[in-house]
C-alpha cells in the first residue's frame, strides 16, 4: 500500500470511477501529505485562483512516468511548480479547500492532465494498494523520519470491523 499518509488514515470516500474519480482520504496520526511516487510537479496552485471554492481548491499534481498524481483539496502547499520530489517527500497539508465539506485528500490518478473523466482516470485503489473500502482505519506503514527505500516496500497492517490484516506491499 501506498498513501499520502504517514500512519494511520481513514477511507471516507470510495473511487467509483463515473461519480468520484478517486480516493477521499483523512489522516489520523498526521495531516502531512506526502508524495507517493517520485517525479516532478507538474502543477501546485489553486484549480481556480479567482475562485477558491471551485473543484480541487488548492492542489499538487506530480507527474511520474505518464501518470498524473492528484492531491486535492489542501491548506497548505510545500512544494513549487516544476520541483523535483521523491516519494515520501511532504508536499503539503491537508484541508478543505474547493469544492469540499470537511478537512480531506482528494487522491486521484490520470494518464493526462487535463480531466476527460472517466477515459483518463486511473484505478487509484489497484495503483496504491489502498483498498475501496470506507470506514476502516488502514495503516501505510511508514512513519516521520524513517527514510524510503528507492523502491518503498511496507509493511501494512489494515484492520475492518475487527479484523486486523498484515503484510508486505510494494510500491507500483
Ligand atoms: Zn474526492
Amino acid at each position: 500500500m501506498n498513501s499520502p499518509y504517514m500512519g494511520k488514515f481513514r477511507v471516507t470516500q470510495a473511487f467509483t470511477l463515473t461519480k468520484h474519480d478517486g480516493l477521499d482520504l483523512v489522516g489520523v496520526d498526521s495531516k502531512e501529505i506526502h508524495a507517493t511516487v517520485s517525479g516532478t510537479v507538474h502543477y501546485a496552485g489553486w484549480e481556480n485562483p479567482n475562485d477558491h471554492s471551485q473543484g480541487f481548491g488548492q492542489y499538487v499534481c506530480i507527474k511520474s512516468g505518464n501518470r498524473y498524481y492528484y492531491y486535492g483539496h489542501m491548506s497548505e502547499l510545500r512544494v513549487a511548480t516544476g520541483q523535483t520530489v521523491k516519494c515520501t517527500d511532504v508536499i503539503g497539508i491537508e484541508g478543505s479547500t474547493g469544492k469540499s465539506t470537511g478537512s480531506h485528500c482528494h487522491y486521484e490518478i490520470r494518464t493526462e492532465f487535463r480531466k476527460n473523466s472517466p477515459v483518463n482516470v486511473v484505478d487509484v485503489c489497484g495503483v496504491s494498494g489502498i483498498p475501496n473500502v470506507v470506514g476502516g482505519v488502514y495503516d501505510d506503514g511508514y512513519r516521520p523520519g524513517t527514510s524510503a527505500p528507492a523502491k518503498a516496500t511496507k509493511q501494512v497492517t489494515l484492520t475492518i470491523d475487527d479484523h486486523t490484516y498484515s503484510g508486505l506491499l510494494t510500491e507500483q
